[in-house]
């Protein structure tokens, strides 16, 4: 990142709107000691907690509190920083960030815009800044944990070594380049080739560590599908542990789409009960079943529901050919034979792990743990492990392209092609490690990040 020339000073108010005990409104940029100086009368002395008065730019006293001034690039932006710890009621607080923001040069910041600046000033890289994000957003101790390793740098340490690696491997390539004569010993040389591989290898634990990552930020999203009364809203609320949906034994009562969201180990789970898939001519049912594909279209993984106790207990696979035909290509489905209270069958997972099949009962909760462990092991996740890192799709797809220019490099290598298109391969792959930390990022995806933000962050 270059240092940036925000030459304007921006303002929001950093704590969650509503009532606390304390609001904090957070001013970046060259005129925050101005504005301590026409609120406070002075600009408190750095990283010292002033208790002052916050006047408005009459005089007249608007509230009371903490001041604090923050001299850069000392500061989480990198820039002036002066933050008001006032009473933390939204009309103050309005009050207040308005005064500030008639002085001359202050804007409102945009959302995001604190955390931009720290990146800008290299303060934070793009994952730490992204982990900021992740930790505010967290919902479970594991995303809240990844977050914070993520943000205390462990992936961006990851990736940096990386990239150590492929330039060594680069300036060894390049320079073999610069002397023809030499190319041929070169490519035979097995140091070149143990060391691409074994970049290969640590790309591949690394991306394996991203994807636990990954999944612990996004989670997993399965839809429960099926014929009506195969038992589809009583395993939501068997899996939820509530009673979201309303279970009846009159067909057609789930009409829309309902959903919960539940942690397994960690992993985030979004379960999305659909309406039962009949022919209807009931219009609001016909709607509902679109929904239902719509859903099944967006889903890491489909369970079908069949009824254990009636004749479903054949594959579904023989006697419902058309919602297999419907089924988006490529979509893992898992055949869940509910009822077995009333059918007598054996719960427990059976089939291999392309047609796997679950027995359960939604009514007495047999076999739900079962189909709990099957979903983690479909998403291949490993379970809640101790310093583990927050990661985003984003970040897969870098790791992925960064590996894909090494397998390229490593087979023309083996084919002994001229080292010119080894050195290309490795100089892609450097950038595409160099994306993830944002040492080579476009201001379009800086906009696409830093706005998903909240305001005053
Ligand atoms: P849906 O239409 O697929 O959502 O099915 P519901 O969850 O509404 O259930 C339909 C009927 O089957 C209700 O009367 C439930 O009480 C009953 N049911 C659901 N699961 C079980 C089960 O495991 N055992 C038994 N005995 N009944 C069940
Ligand atoms: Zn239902």
């Amino acid at each position: 990142a270059t240092l940036s020339s925000n030459t304007e000073t921006i303002a929001a108010q950093a704590t969650a709107p509503g009532r606390g005990g304390v609001g904090i409104i957070r001013v970046s940029g060259p005129k925050a000691s101005e504005v301590a100086e026409q609120l406070l009368g002075k600009c408190p002395k750095v990283r010292y907690a002033d208790y002052l008065n916050f006047n408005d730019l009459k005089g007249n006293t608007l509230d009371q509190g903490i001041a604090l001034f923050f001299k850069g690039p000392n500061s989480f932006t990198g820039e002036d920083v002066l933050e008001l710890q006032g009473h933390g009621g939204p009309v103050i607080l309005d009050m207040l960030l308005k005064e500030i923001l008639q002085i001359n040069g202050l804007r409102m910041a945009k959302p995001g815009e604190f955390s931009e600046q720290a990146f800008l000033n290299d303060k934070l890289d793009l994952t730490q800044a992204e982990a900021i994000a992740d930790l505010i957003n967290s919902n479970s101790e594991q995303a809240a944990r990844s977050a914070l390793h993520s943000l205390q740098g462990d992936f961006s340490k990851l990736v940096h070594q990386l990239v150590e690696d492929v330039i060594q491997l680069r300036m060894y390539v390049e320079a073999a380049i610069d002397f023809p004569e030499e190319e041929i010993d070169f490519l035979a040389d097995e140091k070149v080739l143990n060391s691409l591989k074994g970049i290969i290898t640590r790309v591949e634990d690394v991306q394996q560590q991203a994807k636990q990552g990954s999944i612990i930020r996004e989670g997993m999203r399965v839809v429960i599908a099926g014929r009506p009364n195969a038992g589809k809203s009583s395993l939501l609320n068997a899996l939820s542990g509530k009673e979201t949906a309303i279970v009846t034994d009159i067909e057609g009562t789930t009409r829309d789409v309902l959903s919960e969201q539940i942690h397994i180990d960690g992993m985030p789970l979004h379960i999305i009960d659909t309406a039962g898939l009949r022919e209807s001519p009931d219009k609001v049912e016909q709607i509902g079943i679109e929904r239902a594909w719509a859903e099944i279209a967006k889903a890491d993984r489909v369970i079908l529901m069949v009824d254990s106790a009636t004749s479903e207990q054949e594959n579904p696979r023989d006697f419902w050919p058309e919602f297999f035909e419907q089924l988006p290509e490529k979509m893992g489905v898992t055949i869940v034979r509910n009822k077995a209270d009333l059918s007598g069958a054996k719960t427990g997972l059976s089939g291999d792990s392309e047609h796997p099949s679950i027995t359960i009962s939604a009514k007495s909760g047999d076999g739900i743990d079962d189909l709990k462990d099957h979903l983690k092991t479909i998403m291949g996740y490993q379970g809640s492990t101790e310093g583990g890192f927050m990661a985003r799709r984003r970040h897969l797809v870098a790791l992925e392209a960064a590996h894909n220019h090494l397998q390229t490099g490593l087979d023309q290598l083996e084919s002994y092609v001229a080292g010119e298109i080894l050195a290309e391969e490795l100089r892609i792959c450097q950038q595409s490690l160099n994306e993830i930390t944002g040492e080579f990022t476009s201001d379009d995806l800086l906009g696409k990040i830093f706005s998903s933000f909240c305001i005053g962050k």
